[in-house]
């Protein structure tokens, strides 16, 4: 058996924990544990120097073998010598395999012993990700650490699939170590197993006889639960040999960083640090903060007055928040080096309590402060007023016979889904209609939801209930919710009610009514943002165009200027050529003609409620998608319903426009043979 090439020393193991510190030698550093890894994917950390990085204290970057694959090629590695000349880092490169994006492209990907096949998002190239290649690829990266090739499934998958998918990696894992050959980078092996003890164990036991340089602990923060992960990890990181480092893949926060070194493990990585601050989080010593708020507006303090980043060196919290309203790029930078410093720091004080035979305090003490939100500014739901008046604005509670609340307008009469609880609607024609758990689970952009008229946000909270869900069966791409809206009353009514509106008792309809933006805690990709205004005027200052259109207004009979063809011409026109696919509750003939006349397909849509039909449009650019394929399109027969019905022109269509606005329709290329 070879020597570890990494020359692991245990320097002390804490006595009321299983918390331990380390030093082990890499090509190029040595490096001290428990260790953080800042997520460098593309062989750059967002909107970080490598000099911040270092300056923090990062001994180990993490860059990604799939996406430095499919760009900029291993060829480019072999001809300029390597990731660490490339990126000017000179400090140690962990390099995965792989393994954990193939898992998150289930459409895309053909599993089999010999590797996963899968095309390229850059190219359409077909690719062979086989051990051999993914071991190829990180020797000609340069990687200091490479990941044996593994195949990650759902934490929550059965036990079965959980045995196969152990099995072949622990195939994979013997064809990675001979692809290593003699080079002298050091390769992990990946425990699998999902969430069965017996499992986890035949793997450490199997993949711990093998000569690799250290293990991680894979297939975990892919879908379960946080105690789940804990007790896995506790269980497998004890199975381990005790003389190599254990790496927890994909973990975490500060605080599941923390329990995991009481379990046991040395190292992480995490994305979380960069993609918060994108996003205007921190973590600090006074709790996690959102600097969005407005409660730091005129704040001359630092950031974190306990911390010496080069941020909280220089910059007040008043800048910081005016640098996030504004997207600006500089405080994406600014926040991002604060967290890495913050996670580095995390990593040094833990070492640093376990070296002096303190970290029992320490983590009791730590435990603690890492839960909290901002510990001086409180976020605070909004008082209800008293007495809870039923109304406000145009706006009142109305309560169905059949218990549920849902919302009236008052100048209108109409009620929001009178038939069908509000959530009940909304999942069933939004949220199951659109596909959205599968659109999830596709890898690659983020997908915009446009959820227009987000009235009392039922819509969107079913689309958030969605994600949420789908998140903690494994990992999902981001989602960004931006909800339209020029009468913010149903909304804060509804939340005065929220025994009436259960829904709403979560953290984003408050955050969205204070903040005009939430972002998830809990999920770093999920985000919501409100645009106020008429939506004929906003609809062309949206912040990103959409994948999917939730059209929700008041109906065409009270509020016929939501439904007309100028509306929906831009709407097409913000669509920017992408492949969007429209959803709304109407069926109406003149709606109906009025989406075609702006050039979008139109099919039917499921029943909802009282009505035996909704309607589905979508832009050319999604003819033919699996999604719009599977569509019942409006054909010749609606053709000649619609020459019968008196609702046959839009309001808008003049007397002598009628003929044109016929052919229009008549011509529109959904209705050619
Ligand atoms: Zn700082």
């Amino acid at each position: 058996m070879m020597p570890s090439r990494l020359n692991f020393r245990l320097e002390a193991q804490a006595a009321d924990s299983r918390a331990r510190a380390a030093t082990f030698r890499t090509l190029h550093n040595e490096v001290q544990t428990p260790l953080f890894m800042p997520v460098g994917t593309k062989a750059t950390v967002k909107a970080q120097l490598p000099r911040t990085l270092e300056e923090a204290g990062t001994q180990i970057l993490l860059a990604n073998t799939y996406h430095l694959l499919l760009r900029p090629g291993a060829e480019v590695f072999r001809r300029t010598g390597g990731i660490h000349g490339f990126m000017s880092w000179d400090r140690a490169v962990l390099t995965d395999s792989g393994g954990f994006q193939i898992f998150s492209l289930p459409h895309a990907c053909e599993m089999s012993e010999k590797g996963a096949l899968f095309q390229s998002y850059l190219d359409g190239r077909t690719i062979l990700l086989s051990p051999e290649l993914s071991i190829e690829t990180q020797i000609a990266i340069g990687s200091d650490i490479m990941m044996a090739l593994d195949q990650c499934i759902a934490s929550t998958a059965d036990e079965a699939s959980a045995r196969a998918a152990m099995e072949v990696t622990h195939r994979w894992a013997a064809r990675s170590l001979a692809a290593r050959g003699d080079s002298p980078q050091s390769i992990f092996g990946i425990v699998q197993g999902a969430l069965f003890r017996q499992l986890r164990a035949e793997s450490a036991e199997t993949l711990g006889k093998m000569p690799f340089d250290g293990f991680a602990i894979g297939g975990l923060a892919v879908g379960e639960g946080k105690i789940e992960r804990e007790d896995i990890c506790e269980f497998t990181a004890r199975l381990l040999p005790a003389d190599k480092p254990r790496y927890l893949m994909g973990v975490g926060t500060p605080l599941d960083i923390l329990e995991a070194v009481h379990r046991g493990v040395d190292m992480f990585d995490c994305i979380m640090p960069t993609q918060l601050a994108q996003r205007g989080a921190v973590f600090t010593s006074r709790g996690f903060l959102q600097m969005r708020r407005g409660v730091y507006k005129f704040s001359n303090e630092p950031l974190d007055p306990a911390c010496n980043c080069p941020t909280c060196a220089r910059y007040s919290r008043a800048y910081l928040h005016y640098l996030t309203k504004a997207s600006e790029t500089l405080g994406w930078q600014l926040l991002g080096k604060h967290n890495i410093h913050f996670y580095q720091q995390l990593m040094r004080d833990i070492r640093e309590s376990i070296l002096t035979g303190r970290f029992g305090d320490f983590y009791r003490e730590k435990r603690v402060i890492l839960q909290e939100s901002d510990r001086e500014y409180p976020a605070r739901r909004p008082k209800p007023a008293r007495p809870k008046s039923m109304s406000l604005g145009n706006y009142a509670v109305h309560i169905a016979h059949e218990g549920f609340g849902s919302i009236r307008q008052a100048s209108s009469g109409e009620i929001m889904h009178m038939r069908t609880p509000p959530m009940e609607e909304a999942r069933s024609l939004y949220i199951e209609q659109s596909k959205l758990a599968q659109r999830l689970s596709a890898f690659h952009e983020p997908l915009v939801i446009w959820d227009v008229g987000l009235g009392a946000a039922a819509n969107a909270m079913a689309a958030i209930e969605c994600y949420e869900t789908q998140a903690r069966k494994g990992p999902i791409r981001p989602m960004r919710l931006i909800s339209f809206e020029n009468d913010l009353d149903s909304l804060k009514l509804a939340l005065r009610h929220d025994d009436k509106f259960r829904y709403l008792r979560h953290g984003g309809p408050v955050g969205l009514l204070e903040r005009g933006a939430w972002q998830s805690k809990q999920h770093a990709g999920l985000s919501w943002q409100l645009v106020p205004g008429d939506f004929l005027a906003t609809v062309a200052q949206a912040p990103a165009p959409p994948d999917l259109v939730f059209y929700d207004m008041f109906s065409s009979k009270t509020h016929g200027e939501q439904w007309t063809i100028d509306i929906f011409r831009r709407l097409f026109a913000a669509c920017a050529g992408r492949a969007v696919e429209l959803f709304t509750y109407s069926h109406s003939t003149a709606a109906r003609a009025a989406l075609l006349a702006a050039g979008f397909y139109v099919a039917k849509g499921r029943p909802a409620g009282a009505k035996e039909e909704t309607t589905i449009a979508f832009t050319p650019a999604a003819l033919g998608s699996p999604f719009t394929r599977s569509y019942e399109l409006l054909a010749a027969e609606w053709v000649g319903r619609w020459h019968r019905s008196h609702a046959k022109f839009p309001a808008e269509v003049g007397t002598e426009e009628r003929s044109a606005f016929e052919q229009l329709i008549e011509a529109h290329d959904q209705f050619r043979k």
